[in-house]
């Protein structure tokens, strides 16, 4: 492998991209630096604990889709940390009439489901018969999976689901980009359902028999993060602020920053710009840049506020036997879902005690999200009392609000990443990494960072 000796790269954000770009940089041999402007590095996810019970901030789980991100695990040490989904994690719940529903989980569980109506699963059976849409097309995530699913899945399955990885509205979410697994099935294949069972087939014969888990790490999230800041040493600045970013003539990068401590104005040989989109207008950026990346800013993103509470195990009715239930718009409640922690990985409650993690905000209700904590409790507390038979008060909660929680790959998003591509090409040592690009679960943000730093290293040889 080449190594980069006597190159620099700098990293602006230490979310959990910026952190494995910097790895993968630092591995490629640069010098890296990283600059966080909070205190502490993992953006949007932070584990904590109290009193037996743990937590997230945010993030609750990857999901692995493929065998690259746990080489990387096992690559940075953390291979013997991470910790697999218990087997009953696999059971979701939609909610129906008030009521979490299992989601069918094949053709009998689908027969005798009340999560659909007898009219929605007939409809549900049309899907193969319904035309491919134009591919020059765009339609909405609702548009499309009205017209081939029916409204009746439409509204209390891809609805939720929806609000569950985006905190989005089906109306705006583009199905190309949002969705892309659902389109690209019915462009290939005509038909959603027969594409998957086609493509299942194919995968199997081609050899390729990796199964989709659901990891954390023992200890959390958190775990990652700490492991991939801590191997930056005093690489990582924290409390940082940048002061000037300017291409240079030869193509590298002038960078001021500074922190509480510590002022700097170096070159660079490789730039990582790693921080939420809306976030990129706010940076002092050279003009040029500044002027590429400003179609960036027309991101949106949604709010959401997530609130950790820790119950007596008696006190809740429901038998927690999922990963969680998420809440379709139609439905009268203000979560947008809750997560059932405990049931999902060891060590989240104590013995006797449980831990549900809640969602409020989104695309959905954002008015909602940035609520004091006392409001949300209430609001919680009541749909919970509801939704799973919840009545003694908590015993543990903590609440976080984020304000740009997760990009929206709405409509005309393509555009948008069109600029982004452009920007690149045009700065050759410019990476730009985040959720707003290639996908918001961690395993995307975490892969795509990869990629990125390779391309960095690769240009810099
Ligand atoms: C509530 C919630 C729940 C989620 N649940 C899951 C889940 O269960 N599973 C899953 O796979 N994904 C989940 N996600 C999505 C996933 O966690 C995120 O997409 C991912 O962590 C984003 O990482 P990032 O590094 O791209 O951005 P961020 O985490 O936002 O990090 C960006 C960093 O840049 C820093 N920054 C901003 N401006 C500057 C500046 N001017 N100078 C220096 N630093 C700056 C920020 O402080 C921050 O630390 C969830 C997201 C949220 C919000």
């Amino acid at each position: 492998m080449a190594r980069m000796e006597n190159k620099k790269a700098i990293v602006i954000g230490a979310g959990v991209s910026g952190l494995s770009a910097a790895w993968e940089l630092k591995k490629k041999g640069f010098e890296v630096t990283v600059l966080e402007r909070r205190d502490a590095p993992g953006g949007v996810i932070r584990t904590f604990e109290s009193g037996g019970f743990r937590a997230e901030s945010g993030t609750n789980s990857v999901m692995v889709t493929s065998p690259r991100l746990l080489e990387f695990f096992e690559e940075i040490g953390l291979g013997a940390e991470v910790e697999r989904s218990k087997p009953a994690a696999k059971k979701r719940f939609f909610v129906r009439g008030g009521k979490p529903r299992p989601v069918p989980s094949g053709p009998f569980s689908l027969l005798f489901t009340r999560l659909f109506s007898l009219f929605g699963k007939l409809r549900l059976l049309m899907e193969p018969f319904v035309g491919r849409s134009d591919p020059e097309s765009e339609p909405s995530v609702e548009e499309f999976a009205e017209r081939r699913l029916g409204k009746d899945v439409s509204d209390y399955a891809i609805n939720p689901f929806m609000a569950g990885v985006y905190g989005g509205d089906p109306k705006r979410l583009s199905i190309k980009y949002a969705f892309a697994p659902f389109w690209n099935l019915e462009q290939k294949y005509g038909s959603i359902i027969l594409g998957a069972i086609k493509s299942m087939k194919e995968k199997k014969a081609s050899g390729d028999v990796f199964r989709p888990v659901m990891v954390s790490f023992k200890g959390g999230m958190g775990t990652l993060i700490k492991k991939l800041a801590g191997d930056l040493g005093d690489g990582l600045k924290t409390s940082a602020r940048v002061i000037s970013v300017d291409s240079t003539a030869d193509g590298r990068w002038e960078v001021s920053w500074g922190t509480d401590g510590e002022d700097c104005c170096d070159a660079y040989d490789a730039l990582a710009i790693a921080v939420p989109a809306p976030d990129i207008a706010s940076l002092p950026l050279g003009g040029a840049l500044s002027a590429a990346l400003a179609p960036l800013s027309k991101i949106e993103y949604a709010p959401v506020a997530t609130y950790s509470m820790g119950f007596r195990r008696a006190d809740i009715a429901h038998r927690l036997d999922g990963f969680g239930a998420l809440v379709p718009a139609r439905e009268d409640f203000s979560i947008l879902g809750s997560l059932f922690v405990s049931s999902i990985f060891e060590g989240r409650a104590p013995e006797g005690f449980a831990t549900l993690t809640n969602y409020v905000g989104g695309m959905r209700r954002p008015e909602l999200a940035p609520l004091p904590q006392d409001e949300m409790r209430k609001i919680v507390l009541g749909d919970l009392k509801r939704l799973l038979g919840v009545s003694g008060e908590p015993v543990f909660e903590k609440m976080f609000f984020w304000k740009h929680a997760i990009p929206q790959y709405n409509l005309g998003y393509g555009g948008i990443m069109e600029a982004a591509d452009a920007a690149e090409a045009a700065f050759s040592s410019l990476a730009l990494i985040g959720s707003y690009r290639g996908g918001v679960g961690v395993g995307s943000c975490v892969e795509n960072a990869l990629r990125a730093a390779d391309a960095l290293a690769a240009k810099n040889r």
